[in-house]
């Protein structure tokens, strides 16, 4: 697709037309497990890769296809391979690349499951992990400096969207021969481009905004060809494969990932701006916002500043647990990234691993609510949170 083809357009239309068959204009379910040859040299030249083509359902799909290539046109990346989720995707690529006495530095504000992966499962194969403040650049140069295989990030992070020059740590990588990975599930294709701002490898959980509907799980990686056919051997034998309907229900989702994103962009700025004016709340986090502390290098770096946003209260989990169920707009579930609006305390969603101590520690306050502004009319959205805080018990005012 040609370069200077718009982000809305690529969504509806990038990687769709290799994979179209009888006239149809939809990309099929590919519901088959293998892929049958009557030449046995042809069936040769497929398996050793000399031809294009399909031999077995955990190795390649045409449904699963399509999807790479949109995700991999929309982040401008030369190669795709899907993951059955997000996280086979990060740990995958991790697989991949980190061998016994290897280093690792990454944050320590990355995915509940990420972080799991770093401070559970990376030291049992004597792999070193180094996970520094987030934001905290000069302290991510120097543990860089010092030397690693991989420099891993995740920008904005979960819950309090927090965020990390991608361009200067792509710099610092690129000097200590380190693979630059970010995790760009957050911010989507549509608000940012880390592969243009210099790092190695992008990954997302496309179970989150680019499925955008909550009813698909899936993963995907992007970059240079030489790197991520190297995941790709990794993950068709240890067999973490998506799913075609998944695929294709991703597929689907990402027609619309821009008009989507766009509008969740503003209805997150309008919510987050909402909440500054409120007395009960204490703190807004978003990039958007003037007061966030990193907003400079939002503005820089993002042409949107995403559908996530967090907000802590007064009275901690008490009002948490009076103000969520009021809301009649929103789901209180894990998930996020969803059409529909999506709340939920961090204590119970991202870092329901933490105790409260460690949670205080990494700066997440226990009435601390993680708010996934979906595609409904800002409108809407407002009078619910308004009309929850109306509802709140009086006792509530009094004791904090
Ligand atoms: C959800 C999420 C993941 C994990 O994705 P799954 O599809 O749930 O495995 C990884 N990174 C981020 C930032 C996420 O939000």
């Amino acid at each position: 697709m040609k370069k200077d083809i718009r982000m809305g357009t690529k969504a509806i239309w990038a990687g769709e037309k290799e994979q179209l068959a009888f006239g149809a204009t939809q990309v099929p379910v590919v519901h088959s497990v293998s892929y049958g040859y009557e030449d046995m040299d042809e069936w040769y030249e497929v398996a050793v890769g000399n031809k294009k083509g399909h031999i077995y359902g955990r190795n390649t799909n045409p449904t699963v296809e399509a999807f790479e290539n949109k995700v991999r046109i929309l982040e401008g990346a030369e190669h795709a391979t899907a993951f059955s989720t997000g996280m086979a995707a990060i740990s995958n690529t991790l697989g991949t690349f980190l061998f016994p006495g290897d280093r690792i530095v990454s944050i320590k504000d990355t995915y509940g499951g990420t972080n799991k992966i770093f401070t559970e499962f990376l030291p049992q194969l004597n792999i070193d992990v180094v996970l520094c403040d987030t934001g905290d650049h000069e302290a991510i140069e120097a543990e860089v400096a010092k030397g690693c295989k991989v420099l891993y990030l995740e920008t904005p992070t979960n819950p309090t969207v927090k965020i990390t020059d991608i361009a200067r740590m792509a710099r610092a990588g690129k000097k200590a021969g380190a693979l630059v990975i970010v995790d760009n599930t957050f911010a989507t294709p549509i608000n940012q481009n880390p592969l243009a701002l210099g790092v190695d490898l992008v990954l997302h959980s496309a179970t989150k905004f680019l499925g955008g509907h909550a009813d698909a799980l899936g993963g995907v990686l992007v970059g240079a060809k030489e790197l991520v056919e190297k995941v790709y051997h990794y993950r068709e034998i240890n067999g973490a494969t998506m799913d075609p309907m998944s695929a294709y229900l991703l597929l689907r989702g990402m027609k619309t990932l821009k008009l989507r994103v766009e509008r969740q962009n503003e209805n997150a700025m309008k919510v987050a701006e909402y909440l500054q004016s409120v007395d009960i709340v204490d703190d807004v986090f978003y990039p958007g916002l003037e007061t966030h502390p990193h907003h400079d290098i939002a503005k820089e770096q993002m042409s949107g500043f995403g559908g996530m946003l967090s907000f802590s209260v007064k009275g901690g989990v008490d009002t948490v647990r009076h103000l969520l169920p009021k809301l009649e707009f929103a789901n209180r579930a894990a998930n996020l990234g969803s059409v529909e609006t999506i709340v939920g305390p961090s204590r119970t969603t991202s870092h329901v691993e933490c105790t409260p101590e460690e949670r205080a520690a990494m700066g997440i306050p226990e009435g601390l609510i993680r708010y996934s502004a979906g595609i409904e009319d800002i409108e809407d959205l407002i009078g619910d949170l308004e009309q929850a805080f109306q509802s709140l018990p009086k006792e509530i005012f009094t004791s904090v």
